[in-house]
C-alpha cells in the first residue's frame, strides 16, 4: 500500500492515485518526503479527502503518523 499518495511539484499539492495534477496538469511525483510536519499532514488530508473513502484515508494517515512515531521512536 505504497505510492498511493502523489505530490504535484508544481503547486506542492497531494493528490490520491493521480498520474497528473489537475489543476496544473503537470505529471505528479511520489512525495517520500524524510518527515511530516502536522501541517503538511492537515493539508495532505484535506487534498485528498474529496477523493479517498474512510478507510484509505485512514491508511494514509496511518502511514504519516507511523513515520511520525518512527522518527521519535529512534532516539
Ligand atoms: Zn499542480
Amino acid at each position: 500500500m505504497h505510492n498511493l499518495l502523489k505530490k504535484c511539484p508544481k503547486c506542492k499539492n497531494y493528490y490520491l492515485e493521480e498520474e497528473t495534477c489537475p489543476k496544473c496538469k503537470e505529471r505528479t511525483i511520489n512525495p517520500n518526503p524524510p518527515r511530516f510536519k502536522p501541517e503538511t499532514i492537515e493539508k495532505t488530508v484535506k487534498g485528498i479527502m474529496n477523493k479517498a473513502d474512510e478507510e484509505t484515508l485512514e491508511k494514509i494517515i496511518n502511514t504519516l503518523f507511523k513515520e511520525e512515531t518512527g522518527t521519535k521512536k529512534n532516539k
